[in-house]
């Protein structure tokens, strides 16, 4: 894990977050600064940067992840519709570089996205 990285350091308890799920695989937490009335995040527990650096023995992962989000949306109650997001790299603003989906629903949501 690299010791810098804010979202090991949230997943080993380093960090506090209001974490809403959390098995083997993956964490759920809720976003510090949410972008919708609902803006959670799910991050696989293992490290890896982005959504690039996957690789094939990380398939189960990610559908792991993807279903994850969509579970959890609907427990959230967003019955209206949601959006899940990987942002990657720097053009689409990743700012952590430990791979995570956001979660975003609540309110009506315009495309193309900014
Ligand atoms: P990105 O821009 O990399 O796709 O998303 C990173 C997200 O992490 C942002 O939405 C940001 O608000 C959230 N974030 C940054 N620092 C923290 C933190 O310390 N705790 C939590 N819960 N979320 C954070
Ligand atoms: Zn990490």
């Amino acid at each position: 894990m690299p010791l810098d990285c804010l979202f090991c350091r949230i997943i080993a308890g380093e960090i506090p977050a209001t974490i809403v799920y959390r098995d083997n695989e993956l964490t759920a937490i809720r976003d510090i600064n949410p972008a919708a009335p609902t803006h959670l995040l799910v991050l696989p527990n293992r490290h890896i940067d982005s959504i690039s650096d996957a690789q094939a023995r990380d398939q189960a992962l990610l559908g792991a992840l993807l279903l994850a989000g969509a579970r959890l949306a609907q427990q959230a109650g967003l019955d209206g519709g949601y959006r899940l997001v990987i942002n990657t790299g720097a053009d689409a603003g990743q700012s952590v570089h430990h791979l995570h989906l956001h979660i975003l629903g609540g309110r009506a949501m315009r495309w193309p996205p900014g």
